[in-house]
């Protein structure tokens, strides 16, 4: 079980990280190795996707607000893109680690 839209937490799939409950949104994504899962469709927790490969964190780009950052995810099996809000627990030095990588807006 993983990956559970509503505000639960999951264990990761691909690390192992045992995520604890979103704090004030819901958790689409580990905050340790910030990789998601291709669950949603069109829209965040729609569900509504059968593809359910591993979405890999490739770039963060810089919210509408100073101090919020997105992450971009591309699916690794069909090559959807998903934007996800980078979460206050995520790991900083992860994201750090993808936004040396590349960075945009
Ligand atoms: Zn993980
Ligand atoms: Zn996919």
């Amino acid at each position: 079980m993983a990956f559970i839209v509503k505000n639960d937490g999951f264990v990761c799939d691909y690390c192992g990280a045992v995520n604890p409950p979103g704090v004030g949104t819901c958790r689409n994504h580990c905050f340790k190795c910030l990789c998601s899962q291709h669950v949603d469709n069109t829209s965040p927790g729609d569900r509504a996707s059968t593809c359910h490969g591993k979405m890999i964190p490739v770039s963060v780009l810089s919210g509408s607000r100073k101090s919020d950052y997105v992450l971009l995810h591309v699916c690794e099996k069909c090559g959807k893109e998903m934007k996800n809000r980078v979460l206050p627990d995520d790991d900083f030095e992860a994201i750090l680690a993808i936004s040396q990588k590349h960075i945009y807006g």
